[in-house]
C-alpha cells in the first residue's frame, strides 16, 4: 500500500480546518494543518465575527449612555475615544487570536505555516509565507530539510478550508476612486467624517450602524429592494426604518453606474427608479460580498470541481475526487462560522468512518445580524417556503406591545413563526427585536425537537422575559390550526 507523510491534510487554519484537525486526530487520525495567512487564527478571530461584534457593542454601550434620560439617568455629555475603542477591540482579538495557535500547537496534530497548492490528488506543495518583515517562516516539518524552500507533503485524504476573501469590485472605476474593505475598517486609525456603504448584507449593516453610531454620515447603497435580502423584506424594512431614524441615508433598488474621486471626496453614482443620483463621501466602504478563495490552490490537478470558484462538495463534505473534502467559506453555500466548523467535523468523521458517514443538514440553517436591533432567522423564511412551495401558516407579535421590551424601550421589531398547516410543526421562526440573536435560539431547539406550536404555548415562560414573546405567535398559530 501507498505510504503518505499524513493521513489528513487540513488545508487552512481557519475555523472550518481546527474543527476538522481536531476531530481528525482525535479519531487517532496522523493530521496536519497548514496555514498560510500572515497571521494565525482565521477569519472569524482576526477579521470578522469577533472584532465586528467587539465594535457593535461598544456602539451599543454609547447609544445607551446617549439616551440615559429615557430612564431618568443622567449619563452628562457622553464622548468617545475612537482609539480607546479599538484598543479594546484589538487587545480581545489578540487574546482570541492567541488561544488559538495554542490549540493549533498544543501537539494533537502537526502545525505548519506554508501555502499549499495542490500537484496531483495526494500531493501538495508547500511554499512559506512571507510576512511583512521580508523573513521566510520556516516550514517547522521534517526533519533535515531546509528552510524557505518549496516542497511536497503527501497525505491520504486532504480538507480544503481555505475560506473567503474580498470579491473583486463590480466597477473598474471603483478602483480609480478607492475604497476600504472591512479589513482596512476593522484597522482605521482615525474615523471618516462621511462614509457609503456599498452592499446591504449583514457585513454592510453591521458597519454602517457601528459607523453611524460613532458620529460618521453614512450612506448605505443596495441593489436589491431591501437591505439583508436573504431575510423576509419585513425584518429588511424594519431595519432601514430604524438606519434612517438615526440619521443614515438608506438606498435600495439601486444600479451602480460610477465611481470617482473629486478632491477630498469620493463620487458614488447609481440608479435608482430611473434617475441618476449621485452621492458623495469622504471613504467608501466595499461590502458587496466575498468569494471563495480557492484560485491559487490548482484543484484542476488534483480533479477537484469547482462552481464559480466554489469548491463542489455533496452532503458528507466530499468534493469530485472521493478522498479530498471541504469545508467552510470554501465551499459554502453559507458563510457562517458554526456551519464552518459543523462541516469541518463531518469532513473529518466521515474521513475516520466512512462506513457510519455523517451529512450536513440545512433544516437549522440559522442566520444573525449583530445591528440593533438584532435579525434573526432559523428554518425557513416565508421567502424560501414561498420559493420551495412549501404550504405554512404564520403569526407575528410586535416588540412595541410587549411587557418586558417596553421597560427596555426596545420597541423596534417583531417574532415571526411558521407552521405547518396541518400537524402544527413549527417549520421558521424569524425575531428582529432586543437580542434577536439570542431570542432565535429558543426556536432552534422548538425546531431541532420538531416541536409544534401547541408544544411552545404550553411550554412554561418566565414573566417578564423578551422569551415569552414567542408564545404569542404560537397561541395564534395553535387556535388556527385546532379550527382548520
Ligand atoms: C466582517 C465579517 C463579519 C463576520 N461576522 C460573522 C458572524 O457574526 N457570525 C458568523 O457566523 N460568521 C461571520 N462571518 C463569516 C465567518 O467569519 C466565516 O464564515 C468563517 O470565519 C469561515 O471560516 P473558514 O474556516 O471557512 O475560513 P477562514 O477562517 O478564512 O480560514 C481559512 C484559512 O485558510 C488559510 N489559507 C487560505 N489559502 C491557503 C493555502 N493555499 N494554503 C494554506 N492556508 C491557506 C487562510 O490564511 C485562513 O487562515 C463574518 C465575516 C466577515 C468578513
Amino acid at each position: 500500500m501507498k505510504r503518505f507523510d499524513f493521513d489528513v491534510a487540513v488545508i487552512g487554519g481557519g475555523s472550518g480546518g481546527y474543527a476538522a484537525a481536531r476531530t481528525a486526530a482525535g479519531a487517532g487520525l496522523k493530521t496536519v494543518v497548514i496555514e498560510g495567512g500572515a497571521e494565525v487564527g482565521g477569519l472569524c478571530i482576526l477579521r470578522g465575527c469577533m472584532p465586528t461584534k467587539a465594535l457593535l457593542y461598544a456602539a451599543e454601550v454609547k447609544h445607551l449612555a446617549e439616551h440615559a434620560e429615557t430612564w431618568g439617568v443622567r449619563a452628562g455629555k457622553v464622548s468617545f475615544d475612537f482609539a480607546k475603542v479599538m484598543a479594546r477591540k484589538n487587545a480581545q482579538i489578540k487574546d482570541f487570536a492567541d488561544y488559538r495557535v495554542r490549540q493549533l500547537n498544543a501537539g494533537k496534530f502537526k502545525f505548519i505555516r506554508a501555502s499549499a497548492k495542490f500537484l496531483d490528488a495526494h500531493t501538495v506543495e508547500l511554499t512559506t509565507p512571507r510576512p511583512a518583515s521580508g523573513h521566510p517562516l520556516p516550514i517547522r516539518w521534517g526533519e533535515g530539510r531546509r528552510e524557505g524552500r518549496a516542497r511536497n507533503l503527501t497525505a491520504r485524504h486532504f480538507v480544503i478550508a481555505t475560506g473567503s476573501r474580498v470579491a473583486p469590485a463590480p466597477l473598474p472605476q471603483l478602483h480609480d476612486a478607492g475604497f476600504i474593505t472591512s479589513d482596512d475598517a476593522l484597522a482605521l486609525k482615525k474615523l471618516p467624517k462621511s462614509l457609503i456603504i456599498l452592499g446591504g448584507g449583514a457585513i454592510a449593516c453591521e458597519f454602517a450602524q457601528f459607523f453611524a453610531r460613532f458620529g460618521v454620515k453614512v450612506t448605505l447603497i443596495q441593489r436589491s429592494e431591501h437591505i439583508l435580502k436573504e431575510f423576509d423584506a419585513d425584518a429588511g424594512t424594519e431595519i432601514e426604518k430604524v438606519f434612517r431614524r438615526e440619521g443614515m441615508k438608506v438606498f435600495t433598488g439601486t444600479k451602480l453606474l460610477d465611481a470617482k474621486r473629486d478632491g477630498k471626496l469620493k463620487t458614488v453614482s447609481f440608479e435608482q427608479n430611473g434617475k441618476t443620483v449621485s452621492v458623495s463621501a469622504e471613504e467608501i466602504l466595499f461590502a458587496l460580498g466575498r468569494i471563495p478563495n480557492t484560485a491559487s490552490l490548482d484543484l484542476e490537478k488534483a480533479g477537484v470541481k469547482t462552481e464559480n470558484g466554489r469548491v463542489v462538495a455533496n452532503n458528507r463534505m466530499q468534493t469530485s475526487t472521493p478522498h479530498i473534502f471541504a469545508a467552510g467559506d470554501c465551499t459554502g453555500p453559507h458563510e457562517i462560522v458554526h456551519i464552518a466548523v459543523t462541516q469541518g467535523e463531518i469532513a473529518a468523521h466521515n474521513i475516520a468512518q466512512p462506513k457510519s458517514p455523517r451529512k450536513m443538514d440545512h433544516r437549522l440553517l440559522i442566520s444573525i445580524v449583530f445591528t440593533d436591533p438584532q435579525v434573526a432567522f432559523v428554518g425557513l423564511t416565508e421567502k424560501e417556503a414561498a420559493a420551495r412551495k412549501i404550504p405554512f401558516l404564520k403569526a407575528s407579535y410586535p416588540f412595541n406591545d410587549h411587557g418586558k421590551s417596553l421597560i427596555m424601550e426596545a420597541k423596534d421589531g417583531f417574532v415571526k413563526l411558521l407552521a405547518n398547516p396541518k400537524t402544527g410543526e413549527i417549520l421558521g421562526g424569524s425575531c428582529v427585536g432586543p437580542v434577536g440573536g439570542e431570542l432565535i435560539h429558543e426556536i432552534v431547539a422548538a425546531i431541532a425537537g420538531r416541536m409544534t406550536v401547541r408544544e411552545l404555548a404550553a411550554m412554561p415562560h418566565y414573566h417578564p422575559t423578551l422569551a415569552e414573546i414567542w408564545t404569542y405567535p404560537a397561541e395564534e398559530l395553535a387556535e388556527k390550526i385546532k379550527t382548520e
